[in-house]
C-alpha cells in the first residue's frame, strides 16, 4: 500500500494496551489508565488480517506495556496464524519478561523484542520509571537473549540533565553485549515534557569518531547504526527531532482501542473498531486513511500534543 506521496506503507505498530506497570516521567500518564476499551485477541486478529491484505508485512506489538496482557501469547499466535507477515516483534520495558514467558512468546511466533532502559543506574532507573527495578529489566534482556528473541534492541531516551551523562555507559554496554543500543531523541508530546529539551544524537556520535556505520537491519529503519572492531553489539541513533526521517516513513499505528493513526505528530485518528466484521469496509478505510498520511510530523519543542506515547503506543 502506498500513500499519496508514494511512500510504501508496510509496517504496523499496534498497541495492545495503554496500561503500564511503570510510570516514566516523560511517558507515563498521571491518571491510572484502565483496561476499558482494549481490543480482544480475536478483534486484533481481524485487524491484522485486514492490514496484511492491505500490504502490511511487519507487525510490532506495543503499548502501554504489552506484557500486562495475560492473553499476549494468544494475540501473537493469532497474528502469526493470519499468515503473510515477515516478522512479529514487541516493544516492552522487559521487567515482566521471565525466561519462561520469553520461550513461550518465541514459540507463539514472536521474532524479536526491543527493551526500553533509560538508565543503567538502579536508583536513577527507579526515579525515571516511577519505581521500576533495573535488575528486572536486565533479567528481561537476558531472557530475550537466551530465547533468541533477537536481534535485540535496547531503547534509551536521553533527557537533558537527567540521564544524558550516561551516553558513554550505554555505548560501553553495546560494546560488551550482543545488543543494539538505540538512542531515541525525545519527542515533545505533552506540555510537561516541553521543559525536557531533546539531546541531539549528533552530540553523542561526535564523541566517538571510531564508530563506523553498519548495514541497516531493515529497509526504511529510522535508526542509523554503528559498530567498531571487536564490539559484541552496535549503537544506533534515531533522530526524529534533529534529522527527520518522514520522507522514508513506512509505518502506521493502531491504538489500544482500534483507532488508526497514520502519523505520530498528527492528532487525527480513524476508528476501525466499528468495521471489524466487514473486511471490505475495513480495508477500504485503512487504504483511504493511509492515502492521506501527513507528509511529515511538525514536532516543535513547544508544541505539546497533549497526550503521551504510553497512550498512543510507542
Ligand atoms: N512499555 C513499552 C516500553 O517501555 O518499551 C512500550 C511502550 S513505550 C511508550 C515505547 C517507547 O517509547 C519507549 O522506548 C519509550 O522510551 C519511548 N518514548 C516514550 N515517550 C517518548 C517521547 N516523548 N519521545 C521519544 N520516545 C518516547
Amino acid at each position: 500500500m502506498h500513500d499519496q506521496f508514494n511512500r510504501k506503507i508496510d509496517y504496523l505498530r499496534l498497541a495492545v494496551t495503554r496500561r503500564c506497570n511503570l510510570n516514566c516521567t516523560y511517558c507515563g500518564n498521571k491518571n491510572r489508565l484502565s483496561v476499558s476499551g482494549e481490543l480482544g485477541a480475536f478483534e486484533i486478529q481481524q485487524l491484522v488480517r485486514a492490514f496484511v491484505k492491505c500490504g502490511v508485512k511487519r507487525l510490532r506489538l506495543t503499548g502501554g506495556e504489552p506484557l500486562l496482557r495475560t492473553d499476549l501469547t494468544e494475540i501473537i499466535e493469532r497474528a502469526a496464524a493470519v499468515g503473510g507477515l515477515k516478522e512479529i516483534s514487541l516493544t516492552t520495558n522487559g521487567t515482566l519478561l521471565t525466561q519462561e514467558l520469553a520461550f513461550t512468546l518465541k514459540e507463539a511466533g514472536l521474532a524479536r523484542v526491543n527493551i526500553s532502559i533509560d538508565s543503567l543506574k538502579p536508583l536513577r532507573y527507579k526515579e525515571i520509571t516511577g519505581g521500576g527495578n533495573l535488575d528486572e529489566a536486565l533479567a528481561g534482556v537476558e531472557a530475550a537473549l537466551v530465547s533468541r528473541l533477537t536481534p535485540l534492541h535496547i531503547n534509551a531516551v536521553l533527557l537533558r540533565g537527567v540521564n544524558d551523562d550516561e551516553a558513554d555507559d550505554f555505548i560501553l554496554y553495546a560494546r560488551k553485549n550482543p545488543v543494539t543500543v538505540r538512542f531515541i531523541e525525545l519527542m515533545p508530546f505533552s506540555q510537561e515534557q516541553n521543559c525536557l529539551a531533546p539531546v541531539p544524537n549528533s552530540q553523542i556520535l561526535e564523541r566517538h569518531p571510531y564508530l563506523t556505520p553498519v548495514k541497516p537491519f531493515t529497509r526504511s529503519q529510522p535508526s542509523v547504526d554503528y559498530s567498531a572492531t571487536n564490539w559484541k553489539g552496535k549503537v544506533g541513533f534515531i533522530s526524529p527531532m534533529s534529522d527527520k526521517f518522514c520522507d522514508s516513513c513506512n509505518r502506521i499505528r493502531v491504538l489500544f482501542d482500534g483507532r488508526l493513526k497514520t502519523c505520530l505528530g498528527d492528532e487525527g485518528t480513524v476508528d476501525l473498531k466499528p468495521l471489524l466484521d466487514d473486511e471490505a469496509a475495513l480495508t477500504d478505510a485503512i487504504k483511504k486513511a493511509v492515502h492521506f498520511k501527513p507528509p511529515s510530523h511538525n514536532f516543535e519543542p513547544e508544541c505539546g500534543l497533549g497526550y503521551t506515547l504510553q497512550e498512543i503506543g510507542g
